[in-house]
């Protein structure tokens, strides 16, 4: 029984103490993940050299931060826009399209694992109309930033524009944020959940047209065991998201999710008050979208 004791001890002990990860292999995960989006977009990575590198950042990114922990029903998010709440989402949460998505494979498109969180701005100068305020980003998580863009010209063709990708050091994964009109924050910087990161802009090919209403897209991606990225829907997180700084705004935002006349699911009456919305939102859980995504997965092997 001692034995048992000991070798068990051991075993936790000499787990502990032999990380392989050394400080420089983290950094270069930090530094090289931009270089890593560049080769992809650029197509001088096949999909499966891209994935390959991929699983290995994420493989030393999670020895690195081992307490984090995936578990759908325990994430906890601040809002990304300040002062907003999930009815600035889009569509009701209706705009995630996660089939398709390939992160490797630039030339499959037609997805949209994100969700396009609109801000009132009816003269497209990023300044919220209620306020006349740039509505600041906030990082949703604890995290890492491990690529940012924020040299986006107008008339470019990338859709990102001014991006952040973030690691998510609560809940293992990635955030990414695109569209900003500045960014505030550089690659390898330490965040905390609620911190200013950027400003909602309309940076990026498509947001940058009179067509687009000024937004942020958030996309999360789960990272497996086997270091293979997942997109996840939110909308069930972002419905219980933690609002900072002046929650009053957000009570105004019903009528541009209205105004936006996107198409409705049939299962989802015409919404008349915020009551309704509250227990109308209760049916979707986390877990319920993770079933798709597993189900995508088993297709994929
Ligand atoms: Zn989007």
């Amino acid at each position: 029984m001692i034995k048992i004791f000991i070798f068990c001890f051991n075993f936790l002990f000499l787990q502990k103490d032999t990380s392989t990860v050394t400080h420089k292999e983290h950094l270069d995960v930090i530094n090289g993940y931009k270089q890593l989006l560049v080769d992809i977009r650029e197509y001088k990575l096949s999909p499966q050299q891209a994935r390959e590198r991929f699983q290995e950042m994420m493989f030393i990114m999670k020895e690195a931060h081992p307490n984090t922990r995936y578990d759908s029903t325990r994430v906890q998010l601040c809002f990304p826009l300040m002062g907003f709440d999930y009815r600035a989402v889009g569509g009701y949460g209706s705009g995630y399209i996660p089939r398709g998505y390939d992160l490797f494979d630039q030339a499959k498109k037609g997805s949209h694992p994100a969700h396009d969180i609109f801000m009132k701005d009816k003269n497209q100068d990023c300044l919220d109309d209620r306020t006349g305020e740039y509505v600041p980003v906030l990082s949703t998580t604890d995290g890492i930033v491990i690529a940012i863009e924020n040299g986006w010209q107008t008339g470019s063709e990338y859709r990102g524009g001014n991006y952040i990708w973030i690691y998510d050091t609560n809940n293992g994964g990635l955030w990414y944020y695109a569209h900003q009109r500045e960014i505030y924050v550089k690659t390898g910087q330490v965040v905390r959940a609620g911190q200013k990161i950027a400003l909602v802009g309309r940076t990026g090919f498509n947001a940058a047209m009179p067509r687009s209403d000024t937004h942020l897209h958030m996309t999360y991606l789960r990272i497996d065991d086997d270091g293979n990225p997942f997109p996840v829907n939110t909308y069930g997180w972002l419905k219980e998201a933690t609002t900072l700084l002046d929650p009053r705004i957000a009570i105004d935002l019903e009528p541009i999710t209205k105004a936006r006349k996107v198409e409705i699911q049939t299962n989802t009456k015409p919404i008349p008050n915020i009551k309704a919305l509250e227990t109308a939102f209760k049916l979707m859980k986390p877990t319920a979208v993770d079933k798709s995504v597993k189900s995508r997965r088993r297709h994929r092997q």
